[in-house]
């Protein structure tokens, strides 16, 4: 009889706790290429970026200069090529399937479309991110949806469907549906790009103050001057070259 018999590497246990000096991300020379041969294009060029447990990250960048790519390949939704990724503590490059979707349950994905499913439920879209993770009774499930679409203000919207709710309305469903398991790890690109500016203003509120009550880590595509006040720090990326780590200067 044939058993299947995971590989040892395939074992993946995500505990944050372990993770060397609480660094969520750790980018080490890295770079992505598109396409094969002649038509081969390097879009990355040698990354270096730490970003540490409860870091809010902003990524800033003219159009075309890499920042989707990075932000998906930090995520596990595209595989990195060429020098070291590590995401909670897993390093990416060359990691199997089984170790990407053990990561990938850890992070809260947020996309400037919020691709919010029409047939269901504001409640019933955010519970769905709960029913992924067989660690969560279908009580708690329900109970966490609940509290989530709280604590971004729609108390009284949950039953409303997608076609029935204003677009900042439907992006923070997609919030609450992106934090609804506890991620360790949110990534968020271009989340305010669709609303006007003081809805994209609270959105990000709503996000950085449940990140900062979780200890979440949230990395951020934005091109939205009037919200870089919310980040910890700013990145640059231009032509794929990332401009280092300027720390943000609070004058009061
Ligand atoms: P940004 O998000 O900063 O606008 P992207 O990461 O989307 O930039 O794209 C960076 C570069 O990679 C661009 O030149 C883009 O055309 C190219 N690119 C992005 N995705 C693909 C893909 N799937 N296949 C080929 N080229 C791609
Ligand atoms: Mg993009």
């Amino acid at each position: 009889m044939l058993t299947f018999k995971p590989k040892n590497r395939d074992l993946v246990n995500i505990d944050s706790s372990s993770l060397d000096n609480n660094i969520v991300v750790d980018v080490h020379q890295l770079n992505h290429y598109f396409g094969k041969g002649n038509l081969k294009k390097q879009v990355l060029f040698d990354i270096n970026l730490q970003i540490g447990r409860g870091e809010i990250v902003l990524m800033t960048g003219p159009s075309g200069s890499g920042k989707t790519t990075l932000l998906t390949l930090s995520g596990g939704l595209r595989s990195p090529q060429e020098g070291s990724m590590k995401v909670l503590g897993v390093e990416m490059v060359g990691a199997s399937k089984r170790q990407t979707i053990a990561v990938r349950r850890n992070i809260g994905y947020i996309f400037q479309a919020h691709n919010l499913l029409k047939s269901l439920t504001a409640q019933q879209n955010v519970q769905m991110a709960g029913q992924l993770h067989d660690n969560m009774s279908s009580k708690e499930i329900k109970e966490r949806a609940t509290e989530m679409l709280d604590a971004v203000g729609l108390s009284d919207r949950k039953s409303y469907y997608p076609d029935n709710l204003s677009g900042g309305q439907k992006q923070r469903v997609a919030i609450a549906r992106a934090l609804m398991s506890h991620p360790k790890l949110v990534l968020a690109d271009e989340p305010t790009a669709a609303l006007d500016g003081k809805s994209g203003r609270e959105i990000v509120e709503i996000m950085q103050k449940l990140a900062k009550e979780q200890g979440t880590t949230i990395l951020m595509v934005t091109h939205d001057n009037r919200i870089l006040d919310v980040a910890d720090r700013i990145v640059h990326l231009e032509d794929g070259c990332l401009a280092q780590n300027d720390v943000l200067t609070v004058s009061e």
